[in-house]
C-alpha cells in the first residue's frame, strides 16, 4: 500500500503503541458475561488486513458504549494505537498470538472498502484432518456436501443447561468423509436448512472457524462457541464452484454411486431406529413373516455352534464372498511346476476375476427371548465392534497358539450369554429359498434402549397367559398358517385402550389400569377359548390344528394390544 503509516496484522507487536492498521471486520459476536449471561462482557471480532492476516479484537464492556455502532460485519475501519493483549485460551481462532484490544487512547474510524475477500478462508483437506496432521488447538476451514445426517436432538451439557445437538457427515471431492457435530444455535441452523430446503440437491456448507478434535483413531470437526461461521448453498464463489466440480464428477463416466448423491440422507438415531421406527417382534412371531422387512428383538445370545464355519473369504474390491481357486504359479524357466491358494470373485463387477482376499466375519448365533429362539448371523462390522478385532486378527491367533484345533475362538466366550436389541433383516432371499438364519443389521447394549424394550416386553408378558409358551413351543410350521391375517384383530372395543395412545400420554396409572382391563379380558376369553384349545390339541389333522392355533393367535391378539408405531 501507499500509505506507509499503516501496519499489516503480522507486524504488531507490544513495543510499537502508535500503531495504525486497516481491516475489515469477518466476524463479530458478543461474548457474554459468565456470571451473568445475560450481560454483555466484551464485543468480539475476527478481523482481517488486505494480506488475508487475521487477528482476535477485543472490546471490553466498558468501551463499548462509545464504539459499539461502529462495529458492522464486512465493513471496513481504521484503528489507530490498539493495544495488543495475550491469548490464554488454548483454542485459536486464528493463527496470531496477539489480541487487538480496545483502550482510551485508541480511535476507531470507519473506511472505504480496500477490497479483498470478505471471509478470508483458508481450508484444510480432509485428508490432513483424517491423518491427523493438523492442531488440534487452532481453527480450521472446511468446505464439503452433507452427505448423511442424523436429526437434531435435545442434550443436557455438562453443566446441566440444555442444548441442541446434530451429527452429519460431510464428504469432500474424492469421497472422504469426516464427521461433523454442530452443537446450539448451529445445530439449529443446519437443521432448519435441511427441512425447509428439501429439493436443493447437494447441500454444500462451509464451516469458517471450525473446532478440530481427533480421538481413539477418528477425526471430527465442530462449531466452537461464538466464532464459528456456518454457510450452506450460499452463493458465493466457493460454494458455487464446489458444486460445478460435483457435477462435473457426477457426469464423469465410471464415476462411483457416492459421487452421485445429491440430497443428503437422513439416518435414524438408534434411539429412533429400535424404539420408534423399526417394528418390534417377539422370537416366536418371526416365523410368520411372509415379506421382506426388518424388526426389533430383544433377546440373549445362547449359543454359538461350534460346527459352523465363523469367518468367509471376502473381495476386496466389492466384499462379495469368492471361491477357493488353485492357480498354477509359474518357475522361472516359464513352466509350471506349482499351485497355490487364490480367489476368484464371480461377482458382475469383478467377472471371475482372481482378486485379492479379506477374512470376514460370519458368525451364527442362537439367540433366546421369552418366546423361542431365533438364528442370526452377526456378519463382519458389527462382530467386529463386539470382538474388537478382525476376523483375520483372530484366526492368526488361534493358528499361532495351536490350542483350539476346530479353530473355534475363546473370545466368541464373551458374547454368550449377553443381551442386545437386534435390528433383525428378514430378505427376499430368506423367504424364497426358506433360508432361516437372518442378518442382524445392527445391535446394541445401549441401556436406555434396553431398558425402554425391556418394559415393552414386561408389558406383554404381564398380559399374557402361561398358555402362550406352551403354544409357542408348538407352533407348526405348517404354511397354512398365516398370522399376518390375524394382525387386523385389534383391541378397538370400549373396555380397552390401544397401547399407541397409552405411549403417547405416558401416564403411569392409565397404563396400570389397563394391564387391569386386559388381564380381565383375557381371563373372559380363556374361559372361552378353553374348549377350542383341548379340542386342538387331541386331534392329528393339521387342517383342524391349524384352524385352532389360528384362533388361538387371535385370542393373543386381543390379549396382547397390539403395538401400532
Ligand atoms: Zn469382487
Amino acid at each position: 500500500m501507499a500509505d506507509q503509516n499503516i501496519s499489516m496484522l503480522n507486524q504488531l507487536n507490544v513495543y510499537k503503541t502508535d500503531s495504525v492498521v486497516r481491516v475489515r471486520i469477518i466476524r463479530l459476536w458478543r461474548q457474554a458475561d459468565n456470571e451473568n449471561p445475560s450481560e454483555t462482557y466484551s464485543i468480539d471480532m475476527i478481523l482481517m488486513d488486505e494480506q488475508e492476516n487475521k487477528i482476535h479484537a477485543s472490546v471490553l464492556k466498558k468501551f463499548c458504549p462509545k464504539v459499539e455502532g461502529l462495529f458492522v460485519e464486512k465493513e471496513c475501519m481504521l484503528i489507530k494505537n490498539p493495544t495488543l493483549g495475550k491469548i490464554y485460551s488454548k483454542f485459536m481462532s486464528v493463527d496470531n498470538p496477539h489480541k487487538l484490544n480496545f483502550a482510551y487512547a485508541t480511535k476507531v474510524n470507519k473506511c472505504e472498502d480496500f477490497g479483498g475477500h470478505l471471509y478470508g478462508f483458508k481450508f484444510t483437506s480432509f485428508d490432513l484432518l483424517l491423518q491427523n496432521l493438523v492442531p488440534q488447538n487452532q481453527s480450521i476451514d472446511v468446505i464439503g456436501f452433507v452427505a448423511t445426517y442424523y436429526k437434531m436432538e435435545d442434550v443436557t451439557k455438562k453443566d446441566g443447561t440444555q442444548s441442541k445437538r446434530m451429527c452429519l457427515q460431510v464428504q469432500d471431492l474424492e469421497q472422504r468423509k469426516i464427521t461433523l457435530t454442530l452443537w446450539g444455535t448451529y445445530a439449529q441452523q443446519m437443521s432448519d436448512y435441511l427441512s425447509t430446503n428439501e429439493d436443493d440437491g447437494h447441500v454444500v456448507i462451509i464451516l469458517q472457524f471450525g473446532f478440530f478434535t481427533y480421538y481413539n483413531g477418528r477425526a471430527s470437526i465442530s462449531n466452537s462457541y461464538n466464532v464459528t461461521r456456518l454457510l450452506i448453498n450460499e452463493e458465493i464463489d466457493e460454494i458455487l464452484s464446489f458444486k460445478k466440480m460435483l457435477d462435473l464428477l457426477a457426469c464423469t463416466p465410471g464415476a462411483s454411486s457416492s459421487n452421485g448423491i445429491s440430497r443428503p440422507s437422513m439416518l435414524l438415531s438408534f434411539h429412533d431406529d429400535f424404539l420408534i421406527s423399526t417394528e418390534f417382534k417377539h422370537i416366536a412371531e418371526v416365523d410368520g413373516i411372509r415379506e421382506a422387512m426388518s424388526f426389533i428383538i430383544f433377546g440373549t445370545i445362547k449359543f454359538i455352534p461350534r460346527d459352523v464355519k465363523w469367518y468367509y473369504h471376502a473381495c476386496k474390491s466389492c466384499n462379495k464372498k469368492v471361491t477357493p481357486v488353485m492357480i498354477s504359479k509359474q518357475a522361472l524357466d516359464g513352466s509350471c511346476d506349482d499351485e497355490e491358494q487364490g480367489y476368484e470373485c464371480n461377482n458382475s463387477g469383478c467377472q471371475g476375476k482372481v482378486v485379492e482376499a479379506v477374512l470376514r466375519y460370519k458368525i451364527l448365533v442362537k439367540v433366546q427371548d421369552s418366546t423361542g429362539v431365533l438364528d442370526l448371523v452377526l456378519w463382519d462390522r458389527e462382530a467386529k465392534k463386539l470382538l474388537m478385532k478382525s476376523a483375520n486378527v483372530l484366526l492368526e491367533e488361534i493358528l499361532s497358539g495351536d490350542i483350539d484345533m476346530d479353530l473355534f475362538p475363546e473370545d466368541f466366550k464373551k458374547l454368550v450369554d449377553k443381551s442386545f436389541a437386534f435390528k433383525v433383516q428378514i430378505t427376499d432371499y430368506n423367504l424364497n429359498h426358506d433360508y432361516k438364519f437372518y442378518t442382524i443389521s445392527k445391535l446394541t447394549q445401549d441401556p436406555t434402549i434396553l431398558c425402554e424394550l425391556q418394559k415393552k416386553l414386561n408389558f406383554d408378558q404381564n398380559t399374557n397367559s402361561d398358555s402362550m409358551h406352551g403354544i409357542s413351543q408348538s407352533f407348526p410350521s405348517d404354511d397354512t398358517i398365516n398370522f399376518k391375517d390375524t394382525d387386523v384383530v385389534s383391541m378397538s372395543g370400549d373396555n380397552t385402550t390401544p397401547l399407541s395412545r397409552l405411549e403417547s400420554s405416558t401416564g403411569n396409572n392409565i397404563l396400570e389400569k389397563s394391564k387391569t382391563t386386559a388381564i380381565n379380558l383375557k381371563r373372559n376369553l380363556v374361559e372361552v377359548y378353553d374348549d377350542d384349545e383341548a379340542q386342538g390339541y387331541s386331534t392329528n389333522k393339521s387342517r383342524t390344528t391349524s384352524k385352532t392355533i389360528g384362533k388361538e393367535n387371535e385370542k393373543h391378539n386381543l390379549i396382547i394390544p397390539k403395538i401400532e408405531k
